[in-house]
Formats: C-alpha cells, structure tokens, sequence
C-alpha cells in the first residue's frame, strides 16, 4: 500500500515498539525478535473503517430485512432514546473488537445517540479499553446539533479523554439538513474552533440533498478533511463542489445498496477524481464485515458500468474499477480521509505498525494466491485473519483476540438486549424486525428540527 502498490514476495516485515522499522527480503532479525510466520499468507496493512454506529451493535443482525426508512423509525423516532449509557457501552465494545477480530485496526465510532454526557463517557470508556485505534466521531440525534455541540460536556471530553495519542481521535458527526437559515453554522464553528473535521450524511435520500451542500459551501465549511458520508444521491454541483474543496467520501455500499440511501456512488466518484474510502455504516443490518465492504464496492461499481454501457448498446471490455484500487480506498483511503496517512494505512518504514495477517492453512480458499489484490477483496473472509497488531501490539494472535473482551462484551451485550425488549415492549420488539410493520417514509427524520426539505420528493437522479 505504498504510493507504487508494491506487492513484495517472502518479505519481511520488522516491527520495533509501536512502529515498523524495515520492510524486505530477508531483513536482519535483532536479538529477542518475536517472529511470526506468515509463510502462505498475506500481510497488509491494518483495514481502516470511517463510519460505523458501534452503538448499534448489540442490535446485530436486527434490522436484516429493513429499508432506511424502517431504521429511522426505529433510531431516530421511537426507540433510540431508549439506550442508557451502559447500552452504548455494550454496543461499542462488542463492535469495537469485532472490528479488530477482522483486521480493522482503525475504526470511526459514528457515534449519533450520545444524548447524555454519560453517554458519552460510556462510549469513550469502550473504545479506551480495546486496543484498537479508533475516531469518535462525537453526534446526537436526539437534539441539534447547534445545541449539543455548545455544552461545556463536549469540550470537557475532548480535552480530557480524546485526542491524547493517535489511538484515539476526534470528529463532530451530523447533518445538514438544507433549512436555508443555516442552523448547523453554530455546530461547524465549534468544529472549527476545536480543530476538528466534520464527518456528515450527505446526499441520502430521504434525509440529506444538495441543498446541504450548497450551504456548506457557501458557508465556508467544505474543508479538505470534511467526510460526506454515502453521498449517494447528489447532483453534478455538489460532486463538483466536493472535488474542488478536496473533502472525501465514505461509501457504505452495502447498506446503501440495501437501505435505499442512493446508489453506491463509486462509479460517480471515480469520474470526479473525489478520494474514497470504505465504511460499514451499521452491524443492526449489515454486515459490518470490511472484506464485505470491498465485495460490495466491486459488485455495485461493475454492475453499474455495465449496465450503463448496455443501455448504450456498448459492452464493457475492461472494468474501471479494478481490485487493487478497492483494497487501497479500504486502507490507505481511510487514512488519508482521517488525517492518519503519516500514521497508519501502509506497510512502510516510519509508520505505527497497524499490521494484519491473512493466513489460514485450514481453509482452501487461501490457496492457491495468485492475484493478492483480487484476494483480498474476493476470496479472503474475516476468519481468514489470523494475527493484528495495531500500534506495534499484537492483539490477535492465531485466530484468537488477546484478552476477555469478546465475552464481557456478549454478556454485556446480553444485558441491553434484555433491556430494550423489556422498554419496547414484547409485541413491538417482534414487530421491528418485519418490513412492511414500520412507518413508511419520512419527510425528514430529524425530530429537532422543523424544517422539511425537499429530499423526501425530489426524484432518483
Ligand atoms: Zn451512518
């Protein structure tokens, strides 16, 4: 993953503290190296996420047949409300080591349903006791964002708890949500004064347009290191705008693909020059898998070049968008888009060593690798990862995560569940889960707000 994608037979890689100090044939191993073999496999740099709802989590698989529409209902109108402190723990600490069970070093907690400062402190308190490298990317659903984001709580945290390493950093995470009198100003101005980038939904159907942009645009706030999150149903300006201002998209293709938030905007992206990375979104109806991020990326930006050419009666000889460059925007992508390029995203000298290892002699999927970009991205799977480290430190060592995460963060993710069937009731836990029992669309679903914009009706693009 350096800028030349060099792809380096029977390399070495050393590590020396955090860092890695050599990568190459045949390197000198110092006295009292460990050393791990990696014979057969793949080693590549730690995958990088820069959007998921780990909140979300203890809800895994909840949400597997909803639209966007039915999560919104679900999060942002009736029950989302409904998560103490202790269930954000939960969430985040199981999707906090799912993360780094599956070779995702650095993950941004989009973390929208810190209602509370003791929200907050739970969802810091997860993130601090996984060795992972993480973002909390600081929002609230639940009231504006011009009021959240001016408490005294926000800025006690930041300095207190965020941002004292590379381990742990910060964003602000909301929305625009196109009222012309620009409420979200006071929040972008706090963003600024903390030194912080804005990570926003951006072009979601339903939710967030080009109005949105438009006004962070004439604003002054399109930032190079602004993330627009899906940015799936905008028009030609607002790519435009994103490119010249050099901001970055996070695709979450599989929920895109799924939710209805626009069409996995890659294939659009691609022909405006605007930097990508990859992200999950939420484990409460996707994956929250990074290769299947990768799988998901190819499939809808393939489908869409072909299709396009069909309909102009072309076929496509040769895809635009090839293996290597899908495993870059998941890695080195990441990066860039977080600020982190000098600290993570590649296997080079000078960087932390945020390192995974695919290498499984049991499976007959990781033979024969023939073509290592196109294996990352379509043949190696999550339990194919079978050693982390982040920051020099390993935290995964044959297949296994170091340490008893894994089992307090089921027991506590036990515990939340318990306790949202209890506070939503038997008959309405049951009925979340079937499509066809929610509310249908929504104007906007933003309930702090009056302002409806023209999302909800403006047609497919
Ligand atoms: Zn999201």
């Amino acid at each position: 993953m350096d800028d030349d994608g060099s792809v380096l037979e029977g390399a070495d890689v050393l590590v020396t503290g955090r860092r890695i100090a050599a990568v190459g044939p045949a390197l000198a191993v110092p006295p009292g190296t460990v050393e791990i073999d990696a014979r057969g496999g793949i080693v590549m740099p730690g995958m990088i996420d820069t959007h998921r709802h780990l909140w979300q989590t203890a809800m895994r698989g909840y949400g597997a047949d909803w639209t966007l529409s039915q999560y919104f209902d679900w999060y942002y109108v009736q029950h989302g409300a409904r998560f103490r402190p202790e269930d954000v723990y939960a969430g985040n600490l199981l999707g906090a080591v799912e993360a780094l069970d599956e070779g995702v070093t650095t993950t941004v907690d989009w973390s929208h349903g810190l209602r509370t400062p003791d929200h907050a402190e739970a969802a810091v308190d997860a993130l601090e006791e996984v060795p992972g490298r993480f973002v909390l990317a600081y929002g609230n659903i639940f009231d504006a964002p011009w009021t959240w984001s001016r408490t005294a709580g926000l800025h006690d945290l930041v300095s207190r708890r965020l941002r004292r390493s590379d381990l742990l950093g910060f964003q602000m995470a909301f929305d625009v949500t196109g009222d012309p009198q620009f409420p979200e100003r006071a929040a972008f101005e706090v963003a600024r004064d903390l030194d912080a980038a804005v990570t926003t939904h951006a072009g979601v159907r339903g939710a967030t347009d080009d109005a949105a942009v438009r006004l962070m645009h004439e604003h002054g706030f399109m930032e190079e290191r602004t993330v627009y999150v899906h940015a799936a149903t905008l028009g030609e300006e607002s790519y435009r705008l994103i490119a010249e201002t050099g901001g970055s998209v996070s695709v979450a293709s599989e929920a895109e693909s799924s939710g209805g938030q626009g069409y996995p905007p890659t294939w659009r992206l691609r022909a405006h020059g605007i930097p990508v990375s990859l992200s999950t979104d939420s484990s409460v109806w996707g994956s929250a898998d990074m290769f299947s991020a990768v799988r998901a990326t190819l499939a809808a930006d393939r489908a869409r070049e072909h299709l396009e050419a069909h309909a102009r009666d072309e076929t496509v000889t040769d895809v635009g968008l090839r293996a290597q460059q899908a495993v870059w925007w998941a890695t080195r992508g990441g990066a860039r888009a977080l600020g982190l390029d000098d600290v993570t995203g590649s296997l080079e000298p000078g960087k932390k060593a945020d390192v995974v290892l695919l290498k499984n002699d049991a499976s007959p999927v990781m033979a024969p690798v023939l073509h290592p970009w196109g294996h990352v991205a379509l043949q190696a799977q999550r339990g194919d990862v079978r050693t982390v480290l982040v920051d020099g430190r390993v935290v995964k060592h044959d297949h296994r995560l170091l340490g008893d995460h894994v089992a307090r963060a089921r027991a506590a993710a036990e515990a939340t569940v318990e306790h949202l069937r209890r506070e939503v009731g038997e008959e309405a836990w049951s009925a979340g889960r079937v499509p066809g029992s929610g509310t249908g669309g929504f104007d906007s679903p933003y309930t702090y707000s009056d302002h409806r914009g023209a999302a909800a009706a403006a047609p497919p693009r």
